[in-house]
């Protein structure tokens, strides 16, 4: 079987894909596949540049699954099929009058994915994509149906799970009334200026990243500012920026230098829809695959310019293998396996090259450098995993807790594959 992910870095090594049309449908394939003693995964839109959704097994695809888009307006969530893209979501929820908080950078990721591993995108007081989950549904192991909903005892273990517990097949989102945002681009801001008051500039907005390919390791080359056209209205250039010596952008920008900006969300503090300029490409442009490579480590606030100054050091040996750096802000939430659990947290992003080779050569030095931060790697990007497994009980406290639900709802093993076993899982 050829079938690779988005990126194109690997093929999966599933006996078969299955497409199921029917939440029973895909019942029965897990129950079926539980009596040949075969395993399953869950595939959301293939998004994931690591084995995390791999399988030796039968991995089951959820975007054939019926689209579902139910609002209920006055426990103000709207009831999703996990297949779906954000992007469709989006534009169906603001036709209804209503957003959701926050959106990953690019909208093609599908929902039961994208939660499934703690994906996120960038505001101080904006929670990642799975802090809005309100239930879900999962076909569990036996091939039956379970509904957890926000409160229930296990449903802080269940969210961003891995595709550990089972396929999530709907789920419920938080979301609140429609909104504009207006999108601009600051450039050339000093990163010692930055480093000494990093909440005063990711608390600018709404939603702030700020990106640099450390070729300068002296400068954060862009920051982009989301601003809620329902906040005040702000300078093109904030007074605090100015001062550091920064220019507001007066052309449009793509995160990368010399990129055309074409398929980028509008800039220049125009205003639009949420869904329009949270994330950062738009939903009419369609990458098939990428020409590049993500890891991101996410690291508790307080530890975050530590961290950064120690990606700084290496930036002589980053920048060769780089598109670019980008450095987001999460709010704490209370799911066992988010990569923001317990802590305000900031990511610190890296698109790479398409150089699997360098890259991985490149982990582990990038890994001992920032893991006296407590540094957590996002689930569904490349990361050093024999580094990372060492150190998972003591970079989730709940750790343990997750590997009783996942034995208690999965005994057999059944939704495990070889990257959860080298986890620890
Ligand atoms: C161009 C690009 C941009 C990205 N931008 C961001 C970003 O802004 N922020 C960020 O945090 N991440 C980002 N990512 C990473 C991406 O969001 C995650 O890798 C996400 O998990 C991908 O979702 P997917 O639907 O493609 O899932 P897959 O890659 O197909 O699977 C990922 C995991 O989710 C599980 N899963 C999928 N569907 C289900 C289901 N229905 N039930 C249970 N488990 C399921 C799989 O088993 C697997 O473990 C980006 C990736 C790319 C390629």
């Amino acid at each position: 079987m050829t079938e690779r992910n988005w990126a194109g870095n690997l093929a999966y090594g599933a006996e078969r894909i299955a497409r199921p049309g029917s939440v029973d449908e895909l019942a029965e394939l897990v129950a079926a596949a539980g009596r040949d003693g075969r395993r399953v995964r869950a595939l959301g839109s293939r998004h994931s540049f690591n084995r995390i959704a791999d399988t030796e097994g039968l991995l089951v695809e959820t975007g054939a699954l019926p689209a579902l888009i139910e609002v209920d307006e006055p426990a103000r969530t709207v009831r999703v099929s996990a297949g779906l893209r954000y992007g469709e979501l989006a534009e169906v929820l603001d036709r209804e009058g209503w957003a959701l908080a926050n959106l990953a950078s690019l909208p093609h990721i599908s929902v039961g994915g994208a939660i499934a591993t703690g994906t996120h995108g960038s505001g101080d007081g904006l929670g990642s994509l799975a802090a809005a989950v309100a239930a879900l549904e999962l076909v569990t192991a036996d091939g039956s149906l379970l509904r957890l909903r926000r409160g229930d005892a296990d449903f802080d273990g269940a969210v961003v799970a891995l595709g550990a517990l089972g396929i999530v097949t709907a789920l419920e989102l938080d979301i609140e009334p429609t909104y504009d945002v207006a999108q601009s681009v600051v450039e050339g801001l000093p990163l010692d200026a930055v480093l000494a008051d990093l909440d005063a500039v990711t608390g600018l907005t709404a939603s702030t990243s700020l990106f640099t390919t450390w070729r300068d390791p002296e400068v954060i080359e862009q920051l982009w500012l989301k601003r809620r056209a329902d906040a005040a209205a702000s300078d093109d250039l904030p007074p605090a920026l100015a001062a550091m010596g920064a220019r507001a952008a007066t052309v449009k920008r793509h995160p990368l230098p010399d990129v055309s900006a074409e398929h980028c969300t509008d800039q220049l503090g125009v205003p639009g829809r949420w869904f329009e300029r949270l994330p950062h490409f738009k939903l009419g442009f369609t990458p098939s695959n990428g020409d590049e490579l993500q890891s991101e480590f996410l690291v508790p606030r307080e530890r975050a310019v530590e961290a950064i100054s120690a990606v700084r050091s290496l930036a002589a040996s980053i920048a060769p293998l780089l598109q670019v750096c980008e450095i987001r802000t999460v709010a704490a939430d209370a799911l066992w396996l988010s990569p923001a659990y317990d802590r305000a947290t900031v990511g610190i992003h890296f698109t790479w090259l398409p150089d699997q080779p360098g890259v991985e050569a490149l982990l582990p030095t990038l890994q001992a450098a920032i893991a006296p931060f407590e540094a957590r790697p996002h689930w569904g990007k490349l990361f050093d995993v024999a580094e990372a497994a060492e150190r998972m009980p003591r970079l989730y406290p709940r750790w343990h807790d997750f590997a009783e639900l996942r034995a208690r709802l999965d005994p057999a093993g059944r939704f495990r594959n070889h990257l959860l076993e080298r986890l620890g899982l």
